[in-house]
Parts: structure tokens; sequence; C-alpha cells
């Protein structure tokens, strides 16, 4: 069992005690792709899974999801949260029991979510005040201290619903000065590098698995040079056994090959970029 950096009390503790300012944007690493972000008065939870309920429903199947690393947080220790978003359906990606405690304790919080999962947002999101933000590829949600951008995802390919509504988006999350990506589940597709380079990215938070419609490292690494990310951070490892990936064996060589700045964290450890005008 991986365990974590930085949990529970630890965790929280490294949370609260950073400051919060503008000049500086803190992110924690809360396994598979879920992160928390930290910027002023702002905070961003990138599509937390805090629960075993994968574990659980998968146990004795032919698919078991077995765990590999330990939880960070439980879901409802996670206060003054903003924006918690969900990139598509798949439940280490919108999780009732994630999704529940935590809107329990943060009631102000929006669910940015892409609008094709409406029906399973209804049946996972337990309170129904919780502000609700459907996006689909291109929309945008504007917030006091921030603004989020869909773009499409190809979680193996773009799909579309009967109203081109995409199934798969990344989120770009503009937040003062910083910018952040977080592409959700996917692989590189004709277009995304072009998309994404419209934005002045500082950080983009790839996968790196390589399985299950997801890229693998070298073609994370490859796009975040391409799209001009200032610094890359992998994720969709170390959570299940059968789904996972070492970001030494392609993320790290491919990063160092094409000069691409990039950081692999630990579970729970945190990642602070400062202003650099
Ligand atoms: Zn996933």
């Amino acid at each position: 069992m991986i365990e974590p950096l930085q949990r529970d009390d630890v965790l929280l503790a490294d949370i609260s005690g950073t400051p919060r300012e503008a000049g500086r944007l803190d992110l924690w690493w809360l396994g598979q792709s879920g992160y928390l972000v930290q910027h002023d008065r702002l905070r961003t939870v990138f599509d937390p899974y805090l629960s075993d309920s994968l574990t659980t429903k998968y146990a004795g199947t032919e698919k078991p999801h077995d765990r590999i690393s330990g939880r960070v947080i439980e879901p409802d220790r996670l206060t003054d949260v903003r924006i918690v978003t969900s990139t598509h359906g798949h439940t280490d990606h919108l999780d009732a029991e994630t999704l529940g405690p935590m809107f329990a304790v943060n009631p102000h919080a929006a669910l940015v979510y892409a609008k094709t999962t409406q029906s399973l947002v209804d049946a996972r999101l337990e309170s129904a005040s919780v502000q609700q933000i459907a996006m689909t590829a291109g929309d945008r949600a504007e917030f006091d201290d921030a603004t989020v951008h869909a773009v499409a995802a190809a979680h193996d390919e773009i799909e579309v619903d009967e109203h081109g509504d995409h199934r798969y988006v990344g989120y770009v999350l503009e937040t003062g000065v910083f910018t952040v990506y977080h592409s959700g589940d996917g692989v590189p597709y004709d277009g995304l590098a072009e998309a994404l380079q419209s934005f002045d990215i500082d950080l983009a938070i790839l996968p790196i698995n390589g399985k299950v419609g997801n890229m693998n490292g070298e073609q994370a690494a490859r796009l975040a040079d391409r799209i001009g990310a200032e610094l890359v951070v992998p994720c969709h490892y170390d959570m299940f056994a059968f789904n996972t990936a070492d970001p030494n064996d392609q993320f790290v060589p491919t990063c160092e090959e094409v000069g691409q700045a990039y950081r692999v964290l630990e579970l729970g450890q945190r990642l602070s970029l400062t202003q650099s005008d």
C-alpha cells in the first residue's frame, strides 16, 4: 500500500497553514485525478474521488478495483471550497460517496460538470440545492475570482450526444494571474494543442496511465510541451492495481528529452507556484 506523504490532520494543517495570496497558487494531489487548488480566496477541487465506492462496487467481479494507495482525506473534511469539477461521468470523476459529504460541508460550492452527465449528477448528488453549472466544450463559467472554460476531451474518442454536447471535457481554470489546465481523462487529438495554446497555461495536469482511454506518460509530456505549459504534473495512477503507471517509465524521460518542466507529486503533497513576472 502506498502511504500518502501527507494525509488527514497533517494534510489539513498544511492546507490551512499555507498563505492565501494573489501572487501564489498551491495545489495538493488528492489521488487519481483529484486536486485541491488554492489561490487567494478561491478553493477549487478538481475531480475528487475520496471514497472506496469503486472497490466496493467491483469486489468479486472480473475487474476488481483493488486500491494500492491510502485515502488522503475524507471528503467532508475539505471546507471553504467554492468550485468542484467533474470532467465526465465515470465514478472516479463523479462519485456520489465523495460529492455527497463534500457538498454537505460546502453548501456554497458549485459543481461544474459535463452537461451530458445530468442524469448521473441527479442520481449521485443528494442535495438538490447545490449550484449546478452544466458545461460543454467551448462554454465558460464565471465566478467572482475565476473563470472556468470547458475543453473537449477524447476519452478514447470525442463523443457528443444528440444535442452535440460533449460526453468528456477538461477544464481550464483562470484565477488571478494563474491558468491551470486539468484535462480530465483522454488522449491527444487533432486540434487539442491548438485550442489550448490560446491560453497561457502555467500548469497542466495530465493522465499518464496509458490505458482505459487515457494518454500515456510520453503523450502527456509531449502534449504539455506543445501547449506551452510552464509546468506539467502527472495524474491518474497509484490508485487501482489494474490501471496505474510509473511516472519514471515514460513521463519523466520524455519531459527530460523535450525540455518540459515537470513535477511528480506524492499523494497529499503540495506544489506551490509563485507569480513569475
Ligand atoms: Zn478516470
